[in-house]
């Protein structure tokens, strides 16, 4: 079989790097997963070479008989997880998602209430940084001082500025949403309710987080984070999908239909498609509930162990699988902590908490996910480890400024053993010999 290897061996090299890094790091980055090879392949494969505008059953062009087969049975497969009565696979990414479902319920200066990017919100929920926030009249709400959504300031802010989108759903925010208290406001002034699940659509799909479908008018989720998949995003709506748009007459879900294309995307992504059919097929096998217990169970340990060596857990604790920390108290910012970290082989970025005072690329935070850890089939008793390898270096870095720091290369290099040693004992669920798909399904021989 030809590979890579022989026809490209720099590229090769590259990609064999990448896969021996991932193997032999801690990977903690929230937003992270690992995608199964049968998803990589599914995205490698040679749909890829479809071009087909609009959507099953009306092509724009001709040759899509596969290509609608697979895209029905990734809709299908969406609807199936979720619980879900529609669902539009074709958003090439969750911001995309979002900017679709924005812009075919709002008109540009109508009021959008979403979390403050701040607070734990992501870009296009209406911050002045994404067109979210300089299209719309963008009004945003934050946290109380636990550190939880503030839902008195939520409620005064929604009647003040009656928004037609509220949006539920958070990029750094440790706890449970209630999905349900916010319909409850939202129906208050008739607002539509957008829950965006990109983090936390894992949990959702294994019943270990409340699922939004039936209660938000719109549910949009990235399909790489928690689920598995390949880069992209999904649009679902349950038992809303008929509910009439602004225009009182056409029904949600052919609003979105044509709110992804033609109004905001051109072609769809075939091979993509392909991979998020398989991935949604991945998440609904009883392998995927085990992960999930093991990912909220390892968050609670992570925040259990961290907090016992003296870290500030931002609300104490954690529902999902995220565990967010001050590391001011260990006389460093976010962005020192990250990179010594990232020296001794953890992965784990900087994130503002509230009240920050130092810039967005400084922060004084830190972000954890245990996504990957689960998927290692790592468990609480690892978390008691992870967490005294990331107190070893944080208490062994000492800042010169926010953005210096000194670490010494002797315990840089016992913490990358003891980081390599403890991920050779729990592999990554990849086959390392098949990192290259047009190598996995045979293309090429
Ligand atoms: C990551 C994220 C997005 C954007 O997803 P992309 O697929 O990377 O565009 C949207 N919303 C939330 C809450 C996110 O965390």
């Amino acid at each position: 079989m030809v590979t890579l290897h022989h026809t490209d061996p720099e590229l090769a090299a590259l990609l064999d790097t990448e896969v021996a890094q991932q193997n032999s790091t801690l990977a903690m980055v929230a937003s992270a997963s690992i995608a199964d090879p049968s998803v990589l392949a599914a995205g490698g494969s040679a749909l890829s070479n479809v071009t087909a505008e609009g959507y099953p059953g009306a092509r724009y062009h001709p040759g899509a008989q596969q290509f609608d087969a697979v895209e029905t049975l990734a809709v299908e497969r969406a609807k199936h997880l979720f619980g879900a009565r529609y669902a539009n696979v074709q958003p090439h990414s969750c911001s995309s998602a979002n900017l679709a479902v924005l812009s075919a319920l709002l008109r540009p200066g109508d009021t959008l209430l979403g979390l403050d990017l701040d607070a734990g919100g992501h870009l296009t929920h209406g911050s002045r940084a994404s067109v979210s926030g300089r299209h719309y009249n963008s009004v945003s709400y934050g946290l109380d001082e636990s550190g939880r959504i503030d839902f008195a300031r939520l409620t005064d802010l929604v009647l003040e500025h009656r928004p037609r989108v509220l949006i539920a759903g958070a990029s750094a925010y440790p706890r449970t949403i209630d999905f349900a208290r916010f319909r409850a406001i939202a129906d208050t002034v008739g607002a539509y309710l957008l829950a965006d699940i990109s983090h936390i659509a894992g949990l959702v799909a294994a019943g270990r987080h409340p699922n939004p479908v039936d209660v938000a008018h719109l549910t949009t989720t990235s399909t790489y984070k928690q689920l598995g998949g390949p880069r992209g995003g999904l649009i679902l709506s349950g038992r809303e999908y008929k509910t009439p748009g602004p225009d009182g007459r056409t029904p949600l879900h052919r609003l979105m239909q044509r709110a992804v294309f033609p109004q905001s995307q051109g072609t769809p992504s075939p091979a993509s498609i392909a991979a998020k059919a398989r991935a949604f097929a991945v998440a609904a096998e009883p392998a995927f509930l085990e992960t999930a217990r093991l990912i909220v169970h390892n968050a609670r340990a992570l925040a259990r162990e961290l907090s016992a060596l003296g870290y500030q857990v931002l609300t104490g604790g954690t529902d999902n699988h995220m565990v967010l920390i001050d590391v001011t108290s260990a006389g460093l910012s976010g962005v020192v902590a990250e990179r010594a970290l990232e020296e001794c082989g953890i992965l784990a970025n900087r994130n503002r908490i509230p009240g920050d005072t130092k810039p967005p690329l400084v922060t004084s935070g830190l972000r954890l996910g245990t996504n990957i850890l689960a998927q290692r089939g790592m468990g609480p008793e690892q978390m008691r480890e992870c967490a005294q390898l990331l107190h070893t270096v944080l208490a062994g870095t000492t800042a010169r400024s926010d953005t210096e720091y000194r670490i010494d290369p002797a315990l840089v290099a016992i913490v990358r053993e003891e980081v390599r040693w403890l991920c050779s004992c729990h592999p990554l669920p990849i086959d390392t010999t098949a990192h290259v798909p047009v190598s996995l399904i045979g293309v090429g021989t």
